[in-house]
């Protein structure tokens, strides 16, 4: 796997131990140009970096070191760990994103992804549970890597959790409405797996469902509960 360095200033000073790297953050861009990208995350003004960046042809830049903390995932969640950078690494995708014109991410891209991915999770032992989406620890702030990012590919090559369920199936549930009590079990079921909710205030579990639902069924994000959100919800939270 060929990586090429490109330094970026944007990182803390001490640095960190391997067993201190717990989870893998995914994240896209979001700029118009890989170039405009890497400008932004070396500008020691930016403040924010990420350790690698995979640009549409699959090409890999290294701009932090695995041992320093890099600043990516911001104000952030997941399970009993808050403010995930000094526990993560994160990986930029090169994407327009939602602002600028969100685009699928390329076969060579996504070949590159998962072979990190996998270098990343054997050398420090990374649970499934412990890889994410930026929108999955910073729900209300963050759609990133967002909706065509294939988790369900990535899960095929043991990179995060998929469920086992048949998409044909599932799809006779989409839109059931389920009533208060299974409500009430999703969203524990979401905690199982790791969103955090005591993060915002009333109303910004619509955005908590809808970083489930661009993660896990993409098909529909509408930040409403329905049987088929529950369904993958328990399948998924059984697997953590
Ligand atoms: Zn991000």
């Amino acid at each position: 796997m060929k990586i090429s360095n490109v330094y970026s200033p944007n990182f803390d000073r001490n640095k960190r131990s391997q067993k201190s790297i717990k989870f893998l953050v995914i994240h896209y861009t979001g700029m118009q140009s890989e170039r405009e990208s890497i400008r932004r995350l070396c500008n020691p003004k930016a403040k924010v970096s990420s350790h690698y960046l995979i640009n549409q042809n699959g090409k890999i830049y290294r701009l932090v070191m695995d041992n320093r903390i890099a600043w990516h995932a911001g104000k952030s969640c997941w399970g009993k760990y808050k403010n995930l950078n000094k526990n993560s690494i994160g990986i930029e995708m090169a994407n327009k994103g939602h602002k600028f014109g969100y685009t699928n991410f390329k076969k060579k891209q996504l070949s590159n992804l998962i072979k990190i991915c996998q270098y990343l999770i054997k050398k420090y032992k990374i649970k499934k549970k412990n890889i994410v989406g930026h929108s999955d620890i910073a729900p209300l702030r963050k759609l990133d890597p967002g909706e065509k990012f294939p988790w369900k590919k990535l899960g095929k090559n043991k990179i995060g959790i998929w469920h086992n369920l048949k998409e044909r199936d599932l799809i006779k549930f989409r839109k059931i409405k389920i009533v208060k009590k299974f409500k009430l079990e999703f969203i524990n079921k979401l905690k199982k797996i790791g969103y955090c909710f005591n993060i915002g205030k009333k109303g910004s579990s619509i955005k908590i469902i809808k970083a489930f639902q661009r993660h896990y069924r993409k098909e529909l994000i509408n930040g409403i509960i329905d049987k088929e959100c529950l369904i993958i919800a328990k399948n998924i939270s059984k697997k953590v």
